[in-house]
């Protein structure tokens, strides 16, 4: 019996389950220069567990205008003029509001004690700070609080800062650091290695012999993984002979194995050969492309590793990527979304579709429809890196008119 997408979606994400459940994590130091040095180290990390602010954020009362401290009682409804104070700059210490003076005070400076509010310099007249001193005329009507940031106003002591799960990004590193966090934790990147098989494959670069074709689907996948934060290391195995490929598989190591390539009917079917004797089940999902799936646990010498075979067609390679492991990958890295948002948009025009197939057709949005890119066809790459959305068409449906609404991913990030 075939599988639908989304049993096999389940399936892929319960083999990740299982074979990658060993999660351990690691500390990261919060760092800017580490963060910046080595950005794939930091960038994108999954915090392991939920921190909280141990500090108040902002820690104290400050201003958030170039301006004067003031008592805003003593300003009343009609102003003051005031004798000048010292000036507060960021970085000053907590100073006091003596009664019946302003204090000339800069952004981020601390507020002093006893004043209640900042009154910007452009409203003082004349518009500029005094010397100590001098005296300056600020108007009425000034409402206690205005331009102070209070302590906590951001984050609480104690509060949640970031909840566990969260995908560390700039902001998220910011806030740490602002904190004072001096480390956190994080779930350890898993290392996939990526296989791609076929005695007809050459690197990219290399002209070409009759009958070979450039190796496609590692630059295609390792760039999907990486995106995903894993630690990739890529293959390719220009041989159809199961032995061989044993053997490149016995002498690495990796907590996740995707192969392209060998899986389905033909006779020299290298991936099927080599690990369908270890347990791995070879399969048909009724999707198009992307129909010859396997998956299961291997040992290769190391203990059981999941293994995900896909089929070497190199749209099939992304469209699975897309319905199987992009999913159950996010979900193993601890992250919250896992799934890509589906939007339902007009086709632009008539498609037709086998009814036994959920097809995965690729597509452009303009104009607020979704137009075809290409037919349904599996190696149509080409028109694959041109596309911005993945159409679907279920199991069912044989044909879609202009107009009606189809459901989308978008693949433009
Ligand atoms: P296979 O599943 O090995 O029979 O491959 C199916 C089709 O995909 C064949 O036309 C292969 O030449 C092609 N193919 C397999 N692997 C790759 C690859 N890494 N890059 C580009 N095309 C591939
Ligand atoms: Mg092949």
């Amino acid at each position: 019996m075939p599988r639908t997408i989304a049993e096999h979606a389940d399936a892929v994400a319960a083999l990740l389950r299982e074979g990658l459940s060993h999660r351990s994590v690691e500390s990261l130091p919060v760092d800017a220069a580490l963060i910046a040095a080595a950005s794939d180290r930091h960038l994108g990390r999954v915090l392991a567990a939920d921190v909280r602010a141990p500090i108040a954020l902002p820690p104290f009362d400050n201003s958030q205008m170039d301006g004067f401290a003031v008592r805003s009682a003593e300003l009343g409804d009609a102003g003051a003029t005031l004798p000048v104070g010292p000036m507060i700059v960021a970085g000053a210490g907590i100073l006091d509001l003596p009664p019946g003076t302003a204090m000339p005070i800069m952004t981020g400076a601390p507020i002093p004690r006893g004043a209640d509010a900042v009154v910007q310099v452009e409203r003082a007249v004349p518009a500029v700070f005094p010397a100590e001193g001098g005296a300056v005329t600020l108007p009425g009507g000034i409402v206690a609080g205005t331009f102070i940031r209070s302590a906590g106003s951001d984050a609480r002591e104690g509060d949640l800062l970031l909840q566990g799960g969260t995908r560390l990004g700039p902001a998220q590193w910011g806030v740490l650091a602002a904190a004072g966090v001096a480390s956190v934790e994080v779930h350890r990147r898993r290392s996939v290695l990526v296989v791609s098989t076929g005695l007809e494959l050459a690197p990219p670069g290399e002209p070409l012999a009759p009958g070979r074709i450039h190796d496609a689907n590692s630059a295609s996948l390792g760039a999907s993984l990486a995106g995903l934060g894993l630690e990739v290391a890529v293959e390719t195995l220009r041989s159809d002979e199961p032995a061989e490929l044993l053997a490149l598989l016995r002498a690495r190591e990796f907590d996740l194995l995707i192969t392209s390539g060998g899986v389905s009917a033909g006779a020299h079917e290298v991936v099927r050969l080599a690990l369908e004797p270890l347990g791995v089940e070879f399969l048909s999902v009724t999707m198009q492309p992307g129909g010859p799936q396997g998956l299961g646990l291997a040992d290769l010498g190391r203990g059981p590793v999941p293994v995900v075979a896909l089929p070497g067609n190199p749209v099939s390679v992304l469209v699975s990527f897309e319905a199987f492991l992009r999913p159950a990958l996010r979900e193993t890295a601890g992250l919250r979304r896992t799934r890509r948002d589906a939007e339902r948009l007009p086709l632009a025009e008539a498609l037709d579709s086998p009814a036994g197939k959920h097809q995965l057709r690729r597509a452009l949005v303009h104009g607020g429809a979704v137009h075809m890119i290409g037919g349904p066809s599996s190696h149509l790459l080409g028109h694959y890196a041109l596309a911005d959305a993945l159409a679907h068409v279920p199991v069912g449906v044989e044909r879609m008119e202009a107009g009606e609404p189809i459901e989308i991913w978008r693949i433009d990030d």
